[in-house]
């Protein structure tokens, strides 16, 4: 255990392997003190055909996508990222787990302008279960509006996953944790539910599945995307719209999603029941078929799995 977590064996750095130990930065790495970072996190499932990544390239482009927000140049295409991260979690043997697409300012420019700081990328994976607890995942978690929200649309780019970000999220997850709560919900600046610390929020309301419109103030999650679609797919209606506060205390239904939360209910919401305060058919539904495609249970016509091959290895720089 590192740190309260499981850590693996190797990381990829700039082209080659590093032992897990030997993955560290200097001081005056430009990151350390502006939090110039951009990062994915993508979840790795147990499947009857072994080890596959849940909508891999379609991280690797977001990835690239919060580079080019933050001028960084990453010389690597979707595919050759993909093979990386592939390859980074059979050279750990990780039958399931989370992996970490990390680029940051290294060390250089002691300034702001990070011209002369060069960019590492690297690729980390480790096991990792329910972000919000197995409990939580059947049960549903109680969650609470926070004090801070989310930033003013054209301050900090939503749509880019940076590190510096989470400095708003922190604060809110520490707040909700203080409160007794498992997690935040955010409103933007205009008052308007936002986003999780770190995943989308979704409610039902008579039969209609609402989720916050991206607004530039929330994360244009991946499994947000696969909820919307699979709802869709089997006739459930979806509106992508403002969201005012209240609803979450007068929905039927509501849920978190995330990489690391998957699709977790929220039974309450400021101490108010979400419906009975039990988990909802329809959140109890989309749950079921995102993890059964996710675990191979469920055949995954929409190519979102990528199982991880075995043998040979391919290039990694
Ligand atoms: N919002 C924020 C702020 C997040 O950090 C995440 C997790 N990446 C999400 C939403 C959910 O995105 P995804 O479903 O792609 O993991």
């Amino acid at each position: 255990m590192a740190g309260g977590f499981e850590k693996t064996d190797w990381i990829w750095r700039d082209g080659e392997f590093l032992r897990w130990e030997d993955a560290t930065i200097h001081v005056m790495s430009h990151v350390a003190h502006y939090g110039s970072s951009i990062f994915e996190g993508i979840r790795c499932y147990a499947t009857p055909n072994g080890a596959a990544i849940f909508r891999l390239e379609d991280h690797m482009k977001r990835f690239l996508d919060s580079g080019k927000v933050y001028r960084m140049e990453i010389d690597y295409s979707v595919e050759e990222l993909s093979l990386i991260v592939e390859e980074t979690v059979r050279r750990n043997n990780l039958p399931e787990g989370y992996i970490r697409p990390l680029a940051m300012r290294g060390y250089g420019s002691p300034g702001l302008n990070p011209a002369t700081s060069p960019l590492h990328l690297y690729v980390i994976c480790w096991p990792w279960g329910a972000y919000l607890g197995d409990e939580g995942m059947q049960k549903g978690v109680d969650a609470g509006v926070s004090s801070w929200q989310r930033m003013e649309p054209n301050t900090f780019p939503a749509l880019a996953k940076a590190g510096g970000n989470y400095l708003n999220a922190g604060l809110m997850r520490m707040e909700a944790v203080a409160n007794g709560f498992a997690e935040a919900i955010a409103l933007g600046p205009g008052g308007l539910v936002s986003e999780g610390s770190g995943q989308n929020v979704f409610l039902v309301r008579d039969g209609l599945l609402i989720t916050p419109a991206l607004d530039g103030t929330l994360l244009p999650g991946l499994t947000r995307d696969s909820i919307i679609t699979l709802a869709k797919d089997i006739g459930i209606p979806v509106s992508e719209q403002p969201v005012p506060r209240e609803m979450l205390y007068t929905c039927d239904e509501a849920f978190f999603t995330g990489t690391a939360a998957e699709v977790t209910p929220i039974r309450s919401v400021d101490r108010i029941p979400v419906g009975t305060g039990t988990v909802g058919p329809i959140t109890r539904t989309l749950q079921s078929r995102f993890l059964g495609i996710a675990r191979g249970q469920i055949p995954d016509s929409y190519g979102w799995c990528r199982v991880v091959r075995t043998g040979g290895a391919v290039p990694v720089g």
